[in-house]
């Protein structure tokens, strides 16, 4: 499809979904970018109607208007908490779209992106590269938490990042195709950006679960990214052939459901490759369609097509108090809370103890924590109070990038609490049985 008759759709799109917004801001309580920076701009409100004014103007400003449309998580706060149901994740994304592919995709971008993301086996090279030199620019800071910072100036900032893991996920693993066992059920893997690089130890207990219950997994040679990275910044170039490139890999072998144990994943995956599957043939629509209906969080899988249930257990004292982040990708995108809880509800080694506010954003965002860290760590250091003073010794989460962000916080802090992932704590109950 031509890029002008690409942008005419997109902006006919954007154009039918902000009429609905009847600008009544109640939007504004729940957005976390606004309650730090207390400024309309960065409320979806604000965006909606700078975006009302972008379609009519027809792009006097469209730098000025994409600097402020990036001050945003994508969290989906707004959407959640909008009595007219707009949908403004899909207007923001899809006005993203129109000006980067108006305004052209800024070079560094291209090139992570376009150079990088969409090329697995180099992507893979790079970060083996960057894995075995790191240590030069970083420093180890917290044991506990695994924490590093940078050892002189660097782009790093104050951050606590976790270091690329010293072998990767894909390197620990060969691909899979193995059969249904007890559960009679198989399914394909999603492993993800993320957990492949930096938490192979996720990767590991999906996979530990699952053979465990019996249950049959595809895990493709050369598995690539959702494309949340390219698509988040316009690039709906990169994003295709993403979604193109996991297509072929994941319907080479037939399986049951797609499971991630990535909210973004998962959320990316369900709702963004539809949304943006116009560009697209129909046989590769349908394709789309079909995958994004059988994709769910690893801890939905377990529970509702599993049947995996809470236990109750004596001895309360000897519990590891521990407490849950919904990650907004999964609550309040795909309305998934219940399920992570009973998993971690399914070892009898913890008590499930519930902090504040634990569905409010983390301030992660992805590109935003890059572009905006002020803001982002300040969104961050109030998940880290709730977090502490839920009394908890380990805080759990389903997404790989909100684990960045409360890690980040909490090593900041000097926290002496660990951050796992669900399937984590999960998969530790089956190694005593
Ligand atoms: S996006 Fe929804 S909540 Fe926000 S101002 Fe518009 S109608 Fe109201
Ligand atoms: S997606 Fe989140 S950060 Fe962005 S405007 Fe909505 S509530 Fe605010």
């Amino acid at each position: 499809m031509s890029d002008m008759k690409h942008l005419a759709i997109l902006i006919k799109d954007l154009e039918d979904q902000l009429v609905v917004c009847m600008r009544c801001g109640m939007c504004q309580a729940v957005c976390p970018v606004f309650a730090e920076t207390g400024r309309e701009a960065d409320v979806a409100r604000g965006k909606l109607a700078l975006l009302d004014g972008l379609v009519q103007e027809m792009f006097k400003d469209p730098k000025g208007v994409n600097d402020r449309l990036m001050r945003c998580l994508l969290c989906g706060s707004c959407s959640a908490n909008c009595p007219s149901g707009v949908k403004v994740l899909d207007i923001f994304i899809k006005a993203r779209a129109i000006l980067t592919g108006y305004m052209g995709l800024h070079p560094l971008k291209k090139a992570i992106f376009r150079g990088m993301l969409v090329r697995p086996e180099f992507f893979n090279s790079l970060m083996e590269w960057g894995s075995k030199l790191q240590g030069i620019f970083v420093k180890p800071v917290d044991d506990l938490l695994g924490t590093s910072c940078g050892r002189f100036f660097s782009p790093l900032g104050d951050r606590h990042i976790k270091a690329l893991a010293p072998v990767a996920f894909h390197q620990m693993v060969e691909p899979m195709n193995s059969r249904p066992g007890a559960s009679g059920l198989k399914v394909g893997f999603f492993v993800g950006c993320v957990i492949d690089k930096v938490f192979p130890g996720i990767g590991e207990a999906v996979l530990r679960t699952m053979d465990h219950h019996g249950v049959g997994v595809f895990l493709p040679e050369d598995f690539a990214c959702c494309g949340i990275p390219a698509l988040s910044s316009g690039d709906t170039v990169a994003f295709n052939k993403l979604v193109r490139y996991n297509l072929q890999r994941f319907t080479a072998q037939p399986f049951d459901f797609l499971i991630t144990a990535c909210a973004t994943c998962t959320s990316t995956i369900k709702k963004l490759w539809p949304l943006m599957a116009q560009d697209l043939d129909a046989e590769t629509q349908e394709q789309v369609a079909a995958m994004a209906s059988k994709t769910m969080d690893v801890s939905q899988f377990l529970v509702d097509k599993l049947g995996i249930r809470q236990v109750e257990t004596q001895g309360d004292e000897k519990k590891v108090n521990l407490t849950y982040h919904d990650p907004c990708h999964l609550k309040k995108s795909l309305g998934v809370a219940a399920q992570p809880r009973t998993l971690l509800q399914a070892n009898p080694g913890y008590r499930l103890v519930e902090m504040l506010e634990a569905d409010r954003c983390c301030g992660m965002g992805g590109s935003f924590n890059l572009q905006h860290y002020d803001i982002s760590a300040a969104i961050g250091k109030r998940k880290r109070e709730n977090i502490e003073q839920s009394g908890c010794e380990v805080v759990a989460t389903s997404c790989p990038a909100c684990m960045l962000q409360i890690t980040d916080m909490l090593s900041q802090a000097g926290d002496r609490i660990q951050v796992k992932h669900a399937i984590e704590i999960y998969a530790e109950s089956l190694a005593r049985k």
